[in-house]
């Protein structure tokens, strides 16, 4: 059996390291000069490899239900086993899973090792163009140093990831070869990336860390998200603004022109907690100015800018400030209100929504309507939560696909 692998990236290589252990000649074309490369980036440089905690939950997608079938079949386990058998030991930090030795570049290695091992053929800085189905075969075009050649496969599997961390320039390589077989897909969006605002005093927040709850209003559906926020000099940025700019991006792309945001910058109080809290405030500190009254709450920057939006001067007594206007401002700590214009591009997003339609394939990834054609990883329509999720799909989807392909 002879297999053609299009993207030599997570699920790319685990498709491979798979078809190749069940006796399966494996040929990996990758466009960029060597493989894995944005393994390296993964888990700021640490590799998130996977999550203990995952559910089918942990996933988005235009067609959930399709996603429990697959997900069951190489779980969580099954994957830690893959890497053991491949060398690699992992560690548990908090559910997420990481290699021991906290480096990215030891999960690539240990699967670039494997792959050579077992004698894949890794063709790098070779750019499948074009996928023709011949007889029950299959013919790979590629463009390598300025030079076309073709070369014929029994079985392909497609593992070309999306267009996150690419610039918007790059061709949609994978859905372009997907939809020349007639595959159906729902177009990428940028998921897991910063959303920029368009409120002029941003520039004055930047740097605010916070820990608080983020709540975004999107086609009409309150999303929320609580965790470490980063205010910019344009925007939100951190892991609850990760989790919801799928669905920002989605909406957006969608037609809307702007998307609402309320920061909750103190969620561990009720309001009825909070307001007590300022009310007491205002019988101690009566005579400081509003400055000193609100230091010791949340981040300064972000005191001073809801003092300045609700009209009350640093300077002012507290004992001059109306109650109304003391609660008012009070309020914004609680709901911040701010308004999202765009999502960053794909080059800042560290996965995709969108991809080939999950119902498009069976529950083996072989394309419905292309016997022998598989699909793996990104470039179909499952997005994963921060924390692993995205790697642990490639993982399972390539595995399936190898294991499927290799015995088809
Ligand atoms: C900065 C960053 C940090 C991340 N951190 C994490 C994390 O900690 N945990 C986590 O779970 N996920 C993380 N992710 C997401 C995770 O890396 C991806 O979900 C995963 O790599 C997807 O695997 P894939 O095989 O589908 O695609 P990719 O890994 O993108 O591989 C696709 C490969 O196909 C190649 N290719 C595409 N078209 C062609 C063509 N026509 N011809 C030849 N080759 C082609 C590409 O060059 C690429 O190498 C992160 C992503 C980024 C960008």
């Amino acid at each position: 059996m002879k297999i053609g692998i299009i993207g030599g990236g997570a699920s790319g290589m685990a498709a491979a390291i798979t078809a190749l252990s069940e006796g399966a000649a494996v040929t990996v074309y990758e466009k960029n000069d060597r493989i894995g490369k944005k393994i390296l980036a993964t888990g700021n440089g640490k590799c998130n490899l996977s999550n203990t905690a995952l559910t089918c939950g942990c996933y988005r997608s235009e067609e959930p239900q399709y996603l429990a079938p697959i997900l069951k079949q190489v779980t969580v386990p099954d994957t830690l086993a893959f890497f053991h058998r491949l060398g690699l030991m992992t560690k548990d930090k908090n559910g997420c899973l990481y290699p021991e030795c906290e480096q990215a570049s030891a999960v690539l290695d240990v699967l670039r090792f494997a792959l050579s091992r077992l004698g894949a053929v890794v063709k790098t800085g070779a750019v499948v163009t074009r996928l023709e189905a011949d007889g029950g075969r299959f013919l790979v075009h590629t463009k390598k140093d300025n030079g076309h050649s073709a070369e014929v496969f029994d079985k392909i599997i497609l593992a070309c990831g999306s267009k996150a961390g690419l610039s918007q320039e790059s061709s949609e390589n994978g859905l372009k070869l997907a939809a020349s077989f007639g595959l159906a897909c729902v177009p990428f969006t940028p998921a897991l990336v910063q959303l920029r605002c368009k409120e002029p005093f941003m520039k004055a927040l930047a740097g605010v860390r916070a820990q608080a709850s983020v709540s975004l209003t999107a086609g009409g559906v309150e999303y929320s998200e609580i965790g470490e926020l980063q205010l910019t000099d344009y925007g939100i940025s951190g892991i609850p603004v990760f989790q919801l700019s799928r669905y920002a991006a989605k909406a957006l792309h969608k037609g809307e022109k702007q998307l609402s945001v309320s920061i909750n910058f103190l969620p561990q109080l009720s309001c009825q907690e909070w307001k007590k809290e300022l009310l007491m405030r205002k019988k101690l500190l009566a005579g400081e100015s509003a400055e000193q009254f609100f230091t010791g709450t949340i981040h300064k920057k972000a005191a001073a800018v809801i003092l300045k939006e609700c009209g009350i001067p640093f300077t002012q007594r507290m004992d001059t400030l109306p109650e109304e206007k003391l609660l008012a401002a009070g309020r914004m700590f609680q709901r911040f209100p701010l308004t999202v214009t765009a999502a960053n591009p794909f080059i800042n997003a560290q996965v995709c929504a969108g991809g080939v339609r999950l119902s498009e394939v069976t529950e083996k990834l072989e394309a419905k309507k292309q016997k022998g054609m598989y699909l793996t990883g990104e470039l179909l329509d499952a997005d994963g939560r921060c924390g692993g999720y995205n790697l642990q799909w490639a993982w399972t989807t390539g595995i399936i696909a190898g294991h499927a392909a290799a015995k088809a």
